[in-house]
């Protein structure tokens, strides 16, 4: 039996935790989907890369739940959200001040940070007690695994094998 994360051997006896074998130096660094289905902070960095990630929301649900996840700051897990980049604008119609249709929030995820939004996000953190900003924060997460080429199992599929 073999971590799915780092491939060492496990003990025969590991129980399965999400249907994978998973040490526990590398449990601290998975999450489950929508689906429950376990993903590793690593395969979310693999399909990063190097650039933080990028996001505009204009939901207002939707930034409810990313200031709620990052205001959580240093988990239990000693995690923290660090090195993003967030602003808020206004948009307007005609350029006029007055007509505000709603508020834009741009996001940049630093690598280290987007795994660990991710699971905030699918575990309502920050939201508890919310069921609108939980739903949004769980929806957006979906869409974020969606566009790094995941699939709803959370195997990474590439971009496009989900044409
Ligand atoms: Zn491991």
């Amino acid at each position: 039996m073999k971590c799915f994360v780092c491939k060492k051997t496990v003990a025969d006896d590991t129980e399965l935790r999400f249907g994978k074998i998973v040490c526990d130096g590398c449990e601290p660094e998975t999450f489950t989907q929508e689906n429950m289905c376990l993903v590793s902070y690593a395969a979310i960095r693999e399909a990063q890369g190097d650039e933080p990630h990028h996001m505009s929301l204009t939901d207002g649900n939707e930034v409810a739940a990313v200031i709620a996840a990052v205001n959580v700051g240093i988990d239990s897990r000693l995690q923290a959200i660090t090195g993003c980049d967030f602003s808020a604008g206004k948009r307007t119609i005609d350029g006029k001040p007055e007509l505000v249709l709603c508020i834009t929030m741009e996001c940049s995820i630093s690598v280290e940070a987007l795994p660990v939004l991710l699971r905030r996000l699918f575990d309502g953190n920050g939201a508890e007690g919310d069921k609108e900003i939980f739903d949004a924060g769980m929806s957006l997460a979906g869409s974020m695994m969606m566009v790094l080429g995941f699939d709803d199992t959370g195997n990474f599929v590439g971009r496009e094998g989900l044409d």
